[in-house]
């Protein structure tokens, strides 16, 4: 279902992120680079949808 979909799409970017931290030497958690914040704000936007979705399915 949509619900299990979004969670996956979710994790794969919350990976990606975990990822690109591991790799990338300019990145730090206060600072970010431009791939960096790109993926974190894909993160931030699934992370909001996934608990949006939370939120109205169990309401
Ligand atoms: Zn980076």
């Amino acid at each position: 279902m949509t619900k299990r979909s979004l969670y996956d799409l979710y994790m794969a970017a919350a990976a990606a992120v975990r990822e690109h931290d591991a790799t990338c030497a300019t990145c730090s958690p206060e600072r970010r680079c431009t791939t960096g914040r790109r993926l974190y704000g894909e993160l931030v936007r699934l992370q909001d949808d996934y608990l949006a979705q939370q939120k109205t399915t169990r309401a």
